[in-house]
Parts: structure tokens; sequence; C-alpha cells
């Protein structure tokens, strides 16, 4: 049931609310929508609704119409991120787990997950404990395998998923392994359920081979009720008529899930297809149509294993794979990250050296911004998101030391460069240490329940005008009404009761701010993606990186341009942007901007740039990345 509290309620009333709900033991949530006070709580059939409602302080009692609620989106309405070491299933960042069918042996397990590691996997998986259709098939390793999955994590790094296949082995289990998986064939054993619920450790809940979605998500409501909120759903295929595959991939099953569920979604398009070839089209498709993480069955020789050989990707199928959904997942709004792990563990470390939680990371604008969600998206959610009024305040926040990282965009794919950040590189001496792209897809929020022939005035700032020109341009009527950056407009008219002003912003920071999308996918050219880089004060790892943005400037001699871009040609450094902008002060002279797939603090690259400051009055790399 969901309980509103009355606005006006004491502390005290609240906790008598609570007691009561504990006696009859319900598990009890504390949730906040739209400002409103209530309280979910999940019992045994046995508490009294009548005199519940005669409580001081409950305004209204609503039951939660589904049979699974622990587990349901109305008592959780925030997604929930499931948190394995330093991956997080269920925010922005696509988590790949992949390994193995079977740990077969400590050198096949150990091959596969280097070179699962190196192409983009985040954990590694492997069936210690095989439930077989046949008894004669390979039964897997048992104990032995589950040491050789807790090798390969202090081997790669890597945490490691197996499955149990009963509650007799629990013990052994949380010895080895960080994510227990409860198989197909085992989505309703009760007493398993029950079991993983008990063990606190992550659990992977595949779905039933001939489960209906409620079926699955009532098996996830036994491991929540046990008090383990660590799940997630697995996709694996579901028996249907059809023989060309050995299952049938349920992608429905995901925008479904999203909305009834708070648990983050896994696809195995392994298991779903049976065949290899089929396994890289619907990982891409699973990718575009929702889910927060993949599950792929890879082998380093396929042909000769133990078990699923013929739906395994070789190792480099699997790299190309994750090339795909590289790109593709900027396109839905997310990102696969290559240097997930390594990153994670250098923030990390630095927030360990300086004694605190997490690092702080600066950007423009409110929560919600679109430099808000490019910092979320290249850092994950373990950092302290700090708004700033300017982009000149991200750059003095991050040199004084408030902050340890800025966010800020450098360039748009329509509307070209964002000269000011490109000055402000130039004055301030720190770092641009990463990069990362963000499809922009902007629209127009209003007030909930506002139509559009209702807008009167509309809050844009100047660049984004550009970006959404022939939907303002069919409004014509509108007051535009200039402002400094689009997350800050959306919290301004949440906060004024005037329904008629509406303003142009992300989906964060309508939802953040409680308002409504009146227009969906407004901007022109839905080609529309915003490169951001990461400033700070010092590099985020030591490993070798691709990237070096530098700035020069030439003496005014014909060919001295010529000169510098003779330098990285003759030395075949790739320039992958180059831009001019005046100098300040100096009418008609220009610092050149340029971008190399090189890394300018390598050894071998000194000679290079030696070269070019020969050829240059000023030069400053401003970031290896
Ligand atoms: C597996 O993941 O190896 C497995 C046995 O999967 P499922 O339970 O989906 O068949
Ligand atoms: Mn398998």
């Amino acid at each position: 049931m969901l309980i509103t509290l009355a606005e006006n309620i004491t502390t005290e009333q609240k906790n008598n609310i609570r007691t009561v709900l504990y006696k009859d033991g319900c598990i009890v949530r504390d949730l906040a929508e739209n400002g409103q006070n209530i309280i979910g709580a999940v019992g045994r059939g046995n508490t009294d609704m009548e005199a519940l409602k005669e409580l001081p302080g409950v305004e209204s009692i609503v039951p939660i119409a589904t049979s699974f609620k622990l587990v349901s989106r109305e008592l959780h309405p925030e997604d929930t991120v499931v948190q394995v070491g330093d991956v997080a299933i269920g925010s922005d960042r696509i988590a790949i787990v992949a390994g193995p069918c079977a740990v077969e042996s400590r050198a096949q397990c150990l091959t596969i997950a280097r070179e699962v590691k190196k192409y983009g996997a985040v954990l590694f998986r492997g069936g210690a404990y095989k439930p077989r259709t046949s008894p004669y098939s390979f039964q897997g390793l048992e104990e032995e395998g589950l040491k050789i999955l807790a090798e390969v994590r202090e081997e790669t790094g890597l945490r490691v998923a197996t499955e149990i296949t009963s509650p007799t082995y629990a013990d052994l289990m949380m010895k080895y392994v960080d994510v227990l998986q409860i198989g197909a064939r085992n989505m309703q054993n009760f007493e398993l359920l029950k079991c993983v619920g008990r063990m606190g450790k992550p659990v992977i809940l595949k779905r039933g081979l001939s489960a209906t979605i409620k079926e699955w998500l009532m098996s996830a409501e036994y491991i929540l009720s046990e008090g383990n909120e660590d799940i997630i759903l697995c996709e694996r295929g579901i028996r249907t008529f059809e023989p060309y595959t050995r299952n049938t991939l349920d992608l429905s099953a995901i925008p479904i899930l999203k909305k009834l569920t708070h648990l983050p979604v896994l696809i195995d398009p392994s298991h779903a297809t049976g065949i290899r070839e089929k396994v890289a089209p619907m990982a891409r498709a699973a990718l575009a149509a929702g889910a927060d993480a993949l599950m792929i069955e890879v082998h380093n020789d396929p042909d000769n294993a133990l078990s699923d050989g013929p739906q395994s990707l070789y190792p480099e199928q699997f790299g190309q794979l994750a090339r795909d959904l590289h790109v593709i997942a900027p396109v839905v709004g997310k990102q696969l990250d290559f240097n997930y792990l390594e990153k994670s563990a250098a923030i990390r470390k630095l927030a360990a050296e300086s004694g605190v939680d997490q690092q702080k990371v600066a950007f423009l604008g409110e929560k919600g911004a679109f430099g808000h969600k490019a910092g979320l998206q290249y850092f994950g959610e373990q950092i302290q998101a700090v708004p700033m009024p300017s982009w000149r305040t991200v750059f003095d926040a991050v040199r004084d030391g408030g902050v340890d990282f800025g966010v800020i965009p450098l360039e748009n794919s329509l509307t070209g460069s964002i000269h000011e950040n490109y000055d402000l590189l130039l004055d301030y001496d720190l770092h641009i240490v990463g990069e990362i792209r963000l499809r922009v897809k902007y629209h127009l929020i209003g007030h909930p329940g506002t139509k559009l022939k209702d807008v009167r005035k509309v809050l844009v700032p100047a660049p984004v005008v550009a970006q959404c020109r022939d939907f303002l341009d069919g409004n014509e009527a509108w007051e535009r009404v200039p402002v400094n950056a689009t997350a800050s407009a959306v919290k301004y008219i949440s906060d004024s009761d005037d329904p008629s002003v509406a303003a142009i912003g992300s989906r964060e920071a309508a939802e953040l701010h409680g308002m409504d999308i009146l227009a969906e996918g407004i901007e022109s050219n839905p080609q529309n993606y915003s490169r951001f880089a990461i400033i700070s004060r010092q590099p985020l790892t030591d490993e070798a990186k691709n990237k070096s943005s530098i700035i020069f400037s030439t003496s005014h001699q014909p060919g001295a341009l010529l000169e510098v871009l003779k330098v990285f040609s003759d030395n075949s450094v790739n320039l992958v942007k180059l831009e001019s902008r005046p100098i300040h002060g100096k009418p008609w002279q220009y610092m050149f901007y340029a971008d190399l797939e090189a890394d300018a603090r390598e050894k071998a690259f000194k000679p290079i740039l030696e070269a070019v400051e020969e050829k240059t009055d000023f030069l400053k790399i401003i970031g290896v990345y």
C-alpha cells in the first residue's frame, strides 16, 4: 500500500505510523512523489486498514495493485543500480558480462577473461555447476571451478558471476564469487530464491523457459522480500513454436520491465538464439531497446567447448560487437566505456588519497544539465556533481581545488566550437584529461498538464535556439527569453507557477523538477552531438593515451603554419581538428588549436614536440587523453 502523509505531519506521528506497520511485519519504504511525503508498505495481509486510516498524520491509503510489490515502480520510482565492485548495473554506462558457458580449466578461463576485458567486458561469467538437460553431459568443475573464478578475479580485476543451482552451495559461493546467477530452469525454485535473498550478494535472475513476465517478477519478489535488493533481471529467450533459434528473445520485455519495475535489465542473446551469428544482431537490438547490460558467451576454442560452443563468440567477434555497441550507446543516451574499470579505480584511488568519499565534478547549470549527464556518464554515479553559474567558475573551481574535475562542452556537431571554453583553456593552467560525446536531445518542458497552445514564452540559451531553429520558427508567436543554461531554466519554470512559460532542456531536467515534456525531440537535426572535455589539475591515469590537444601560434610569415603542419606530416601524426582563434589584444593575429592522434607526453613524441616548438612562437599542451 502507498500511504500519503499529511503535509503538516509531525515526526512523532510518522514514527508511530511506522511502528504500527513494523509490528504487523510490513516492509516499509520512504517515498517522495512530486513533493508529497509517502510511505510505501508491503505487509502480510493482517494490517487493520480501517485503524491505519484513522492514525493521526495519515491522509490517504492506496493499495498497490500489482501482486509484485517490492519490485514495482510504484513502491520504488527510481531505477535501482546494482553495484558490483566498481561496476554499476542500471546506470547510463552499459555493463557487459562475458565469458564461457562453463569453467573448463584455469588456462581457458584466464585466456578468455583477458580477451574479454581487453574488448570492454567489466564482469566475467562462467558456470561451475551446470544444469544440463542430459545427466551425461558435462556437469561443471564444481568447487574447483569456483576456485578458478576467484583466481580470474585476482589476476584480472574482473568480478565474477556464476550459477548457484542449490542452497547447498551457498557457503562455497559466498567464499569464491561476486554475483550469483539463478538459471532459467531454477527461476521458480523458491527455496533457492529465498536462499540467495538471504545471502546478500547481487543476483542475476534469469527468466524461466516458459515464464511470463509476471511470474518472473514474482520470483524477484521472493529475493527482495528476504531483504536482498541487488537483483538484475536477465531475459535469455523463452520457449516458442519457432525452431530456427534455440529460444525466442523477448525484446519487448525490456520496455515492459522498465515500466513495471525499478530493477536493471540484462539481456543474454547467447542462450536466447543459441547460434553464434545471431548473437551480435540481437545484442545491438537489445541495447537500442533499452537494456542496461548484456551477457555474452565467449570462448577461445568454441569448437571444442564443453558446453554451448555453437553460440559462443570468438574473442575477436566479441571485440567487434563491443565496438558496435560503443557507437550505438550514445544514440540511446548511454555509453559503453572501454576504460570503465581503470577510470573507476583511478577516481576511487584519488578519493581515498584525499580522504573523501567522492570526487567532486563541476559543470554549468543545474542538476539535469547536459554537462551533468556528461559527468555522470564519464565517471559513473560515484561522483559528487557540483553545479556552477558559468564556465569560468567551473575553471576557477578546478584551479582553486574546490572541485577535482570540470566538465565543459567544446563543440557541437551542428553549431561547431564553443569558443569561450577554448579561450579559457588558454588562460588557465589546467589539462583536458578525457572527453565524452553525448547525443543532445532537446525537449520543450512545461508545467504538468500544460498544452502547447497555452505556451506564450520559452526560456532558451542562444546556442540552443540555433539547434532547435525549425521548431521555434514554427511557433513564432512565442517570446524567446535568453538564458544561461537549459537546466537552470527548467528549475526556474518549476519554481514559478505560470504555466504559460516553458523551457527547453533535457529529459533528466524535466524529471528532476517534476515537469512535463510538452514536445519531444525538438532539435532540428537528430544527429545532434556535443563533445565535452573533462578538465583537471592532474591527469586521471598514467596509461598511454591516444589523443592530445595543443594550442600554438606562429610568426607572421608566409608558410609558417605549413612548416608546423609539415612536422606532423613528416612524423605521420594525424590531425583530427585544426581551428584558429583570434588572440585577445592583437587584432588579426591568431592562435591555432589542434587535436592530434598521439600521446604528447610519450617519450617517442619528444623530438616531434621539439621540432614543433622550433617552428612556433608559442606552444601549450592543453590535454592528453
Ligand atoms: C548459462 O548462463 O550458462 C545458462 C545455463 O543459462 P540459462 O539458465 O539461461 O539456460
Ligand atoms: Mn551456456
